[in-house]
């Protein structure tokens, strides 16, 4: 594999989506094929040795992730969605934002009891979305063997509160 670095291929947005906001936008690398390609690559190469029997990721940056890596790796994947957009019965779970309240479902039937689950996500900021994935997939009794990012922003200490899940990703700000 070539050395790619990826932070070069994440385009830096200030004021967005409100001022005084930094976003990390992933669509250049996205748009390069086989920067996308190797990065998929990197993660499934992880993915792997966890052991994986299916992959869940929240909407929507998560399904940029999450569904390449279960293609690739010949793996289910299951979408986790805002509420009312899943057309099948769900389990939902409320989570805290800095301001409010969001909520996150998933199919009851997604997941079955026991299955090695691996969450994936474009970024791990503060970790609530994650935790209420994580939350869903345990509520259908699977287990969650690790999670994978493209990107980790360090400062907002993310990793706290996935517990001891193991997790990878390939670009770190600190
Ligand atoms: P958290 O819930 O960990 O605080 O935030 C992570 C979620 O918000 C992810 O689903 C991610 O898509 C989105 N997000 C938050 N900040 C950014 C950012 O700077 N760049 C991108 N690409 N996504 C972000």
């Amino acid at each position: 594999m070539l050395t790619i670095q990826y932070r070069d291929w994440i385009r830096d947005v200030p004021d967005f989506p409100k001022p005084g906001i930094l976003f990390r936008d992933i669509t250049p690398l996205l748009g390069n094929g086989s920067v996308y390609q190797q990065a998929i690559a990197e993660l499934a190469e992880r993915v792997r040795a966890w052991g994986a029997d299916v992959i869940a990721g929240p909407e929507a940056r998560g399904y940029v992730v999450g569904a390449p890596l279960a293609a690739t790796l010949g793996l289910g994947f299951v979408p986790v969605r805002k509420p009312g957009k899943l057309p099948y019965t769900t389990v939902s779970v409320t989570y805290d934002l800095e301001y409010g309240q969001d909520r996150l479902e998933i199919h009851s039937d997604a997941i079955q009891k026991g299955q090695r689950v691996v969450v994936a996500d474009d970024l791990l900021a503060t970790g609530g979305t994650m935790s209420a994935t994580i939350e869903l997939v345990r509520k259908l009794g699977g287990e969650v063997v690790g999670a994978a990012f493209f990107i980790e922003l360090k400062a907002l200490e993310g990793r706290s509160r996935l517990g001891d899940i193991p997790i990878h990703t390939l670009v770190q700000y600190e």
